[in-house]
């Protein structure tokens, strides 16, 4: 499978040199050639298999002339193997035609490790095979920085630098990230803001010879393999209510437009999607996008699910493509006013061909707090605020329709136990592998947000290693 940017002048690669490198050098992001398809005799054939041996069949199609793709059945399991339920994302019917697909079974409890898990061995595989290895730098508000460090912790040909704001993310996700005690794990503790983290992150990227020095990689959820893992749950889903025979339909929560583009990839593979709803809190470019045609940053405010706190949503542009006709001059040039002028507006036919599919709703925090004890109130279950978003918006799009709405679970109440416990009056349990959490010792090193300073650090990694004691 060859890959293209979704700019039109960066080099076409093979998956293993998209795997690695991210961003394309024109700037755009990098997609298949072409989609991957399976007939209805082939969705009846996979509509038996287990969540392992169906990630094979969605995924091998991606990933020929890939140096990992023999080992890929036994990655897939090795990936899977430590989520806490044996349906590895289980579904579960919440109220007639209403279904919600937990996607937070995983080390972190969080959707990204559906992706992040494989990500981190095959990383491992490639680099193996072509004898190299990579320095993975990353900056986190969140969820992103311990579903990347779990994936890669003991890797031996990656050693990742996370940067984190100090002091501005949650206890819970701080600690699933610094009590990690693994060598080739770092934490820096940035005395800054999230921003400030990302800038600095960029700036390393941007620095040609410290890039090349290091064969920097980053795992962001710009990288198309973190789309690939996310496409299988679709499938799963899909095929288990139904699917070839009756269409299905799903609310996702979203940031990054990364979970709900993967949706679109399945339905261009062939799994008949009816919908996708794409649920917001107040920070609503996406759904106002849906609504009138222009996309228009404002600022970000902090919300009760913040990993769906962005200000832009960077894997649209893989759906823009594909708007615009898969033409990247039209992309270049669209992506060129918005981030000069902070706005761009769709022609009327592009704009009817992603409202024929996506609808936007957006929840403020009261609402999400009250979908919380909606659904304690009903059945006793806690739900995470971002998960809620997800219910609330199937259920407000649910009227009239036969076929079933997924709604995706992505996160697990204790992760965000202040709004669950705000909503409900409960404070929900980690599961019993993390009870320990809190008192488990924190490695990270505090640094300025001075590139230079972290550029050395990075320079002379063995430093960061034994000066990793706990320091918070
Ligand atoms: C990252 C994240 C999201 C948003 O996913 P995108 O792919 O960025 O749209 C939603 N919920 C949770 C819990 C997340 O961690």
């Amino acid at each position: 499978m060859r890959y293209i940017s979704t700019r039109g002048t960066a080099p076409t690669l093979e998956f293993d040199d998209v795997l690695l490198s991210g961003l394309a050098r024109d700037g755009g992001l990098y997609i298949p050639e072409s989609w991957p398809t399976f007939s209805q005799e082939d969705l009846v054939r996979m509509s038996g298999m287990s969540y392992c041996d169906l990630a094979v069949e969605i995924i091998a199609p991606f990933m020929t002339g890939s140096a990992a793709l023999n080992k890929l059945p036994q990655l897939i399991e090795a990936a899977y193997a430590g989520f806490g339920h044996p349906a590895v994302t289980p579904l579960r019917q919440l109220e007639g035609n209403l279904w919600l697909l937990e996607l937070f079974h995983g080390p972190t409890l969080a959707f990204k490790d559906v992706a992040l898990q494989l990500l981190g061995q095959l990383f491992e595989v490639v680099l193996e095979a072509r004898d190299q290895r990579v320095t993975i730098v990353g900056a986190t508000s969140g969820d992103t920085g311990s579903a990347a460090i779990e994936a890669v912790m003991g890797k031996a040909r990656a050693t990742l630098y996370m940067l984190h704001p100090k002091g501005r993310v949650s206890e819970v996700q701080r600690r699933q990230m610094t009590t990690v005690d693994a060598a080739n794990i770092h934490n820096l503790a940035v005395a800054g803001t999230f921003d400030d983290c990302q800038d600095l992150v960029k700036a390393m990227f941007n620095d040609q010879a410290f890039r090349d020095r290091h064969n920097l990689a980053a795992v962001n959820s710009i990288n198309w393999a973190r789309v690939m893992a996310q496409i299988v749950y679709y499938f799963w889903a899909g095929l288990a209510l139904g699917a070839p025979h009756r269409p299905v339909a799903f609310a996702v929560p979203t940031g990054n437009f990364g979970n709900v583009y993967a949706g679109y990839a399945a339905r261009q593979m062939g799994l008949p999607i009816e919908r996708l709803v794409v649920g917001s809190n107040h920070n609503d470019i996406l759904t106002r996008f849906l609504d009138s045609g222009t996309m228009a940053m404002e600022g970000v405010s902090p919300s009760y699910s913040p990993s769906m706190d962005i200000q832009v949503s960077s894997n649209f542009e893989r759906l823009l493509f594909d708007l615009l006709g898969r033409d990247g001059a039209a992309v270049t040039a669209t992506m060129r006013q918005f981030r000069e002028e902070g706005r761009f507006t769709l022609d009327p036919a592009s704009l009817a061909q992603a409202t024929a599919l996506f609808q936007g709703v957006r929840f403020d925090d009261e609402e999400t707090l009250a979908e919380i004890a909606r659904r304690h109130t009903r059945d006793g279950e806690l739900t995470d605020p971002h998960s809620a978003i997800a219910i609330a918006a199937a259920r407000s799009t649910a009227k009239g329709s036969v076929c079933p709405l997924v709604a995706l679970a992505t996160a697990h109440p204790a992760k965000f136990p202040d709004a669950v416990e705000k909503a409900t009056g409960l404070r929900p349990a980690l599961p019993t592998r993390l009870a320990d959490l809190l008192d488990r010792p924190e490695y990270a090193l505090d640094v300025p947000a001075d590139l230079a300073h972290l550029e050395g650090l990075i320079d002379d990694g063995d430093k960061v290693a034994q000066q990793g004691a706990p320091t918070i």
